[in-house]
């Protein structure tokens, strides 16, 4: 029960804004989750930096190219020295997304880099649905290959268009990493303790007493 605005601590006199106040905001040890937004924001500023670089003194005649062609043909198209990374890409990147999609929209288990969502959360899954389905839309390409109007996956893309597109793709695997941990951190933020009075009850006393959190926490370590 919490008691009403203006009420004193029993025992040291202060209502809860002096307690807040003398106590000032308790320093917070950094959470799991304060680390993993860190480290994934990180990873997706390396990716973005090296997936721009790509397009980067491609001469026009390759950029106005067929994207799927070139990465269809890669021995053609040695020069180009971006063809390894972007297979890379596709591999780590795209396909994974693909079946994030797939499962996130059919309420499976959903794997995210190194985040796994239980098919039964659907809080999680629901972030990921929202930010799938609004990638879609910018894009105007579904993400799923297997049904959905074309045009598909890569099809019809230049090459330029084509290492945009996968460098989006890419940052979206990160972004989907970071809305989750986003969440985790708002939970956990909720767990931290709060300052001010609530209503107590003391060992020897027959009813309870309005205690700050710093009394309270004094009288039942005696
Ligand atoms: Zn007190």
């Amino acid at each position: 029960m919490a008691p009403k605005d203006g009420i004193r601590c029993w025992v040291c006199g202060r209502t809860a804004e002096e307690v807040e106040r003398s106590i000032g905001s308790p320093a917070v040890e950094p959470t799991e989750a304060d680390k993993n937004i860190i480290k994934v924001n990180d990873q997706r500023a390396r990716f973005y930096k090296v997936a721009t670089d790509w397009g980067e003194g491609v001469p026009d005649q390759f950029k106005n190219m067929d994207f799927n062609f070139i990465m269809g043909n890669p021995s053609q198209f040695k020069s180009l020295r971006f063809i390894d990374d972007v297979e890379q890409a596709q591999k780590t990147y795209v396909e994974p997304l693909v079946g994030i999609s797939a499962h996130a929209k059919k309420g499976e288990e959903v794997v995210v880099g190194e985040i796994k969502v239980k098919a039964d959360d659907a809080k999680r899954r629901d972030i990921l649905v929202r930010q799938l389905d609004e990638f879609e839309k910018r894009s105007g390409r579904p993400l799923s290959m297997l049904d959905g109007p074309k045009p598909r996956g890569f099809d019809g893309l230049k090459l330029a268009d084509g290492l945009r597109y996968l460098r989006d793709l890419g940052v979206m695997y990160f972004v989907l990493q970071q809305k989750l941990l986003e969440l985790d951190q708002e939970e956990e933020k909720k767990k931290l303790p709060t300052f001010g009075i609530s209503m107590a009850k003391i060992k020897t006393f027959p009813r309870a007493v309005p205690l700050c959190t710093v009394c309270e926490s004094l009288i039942k370590g005696l």
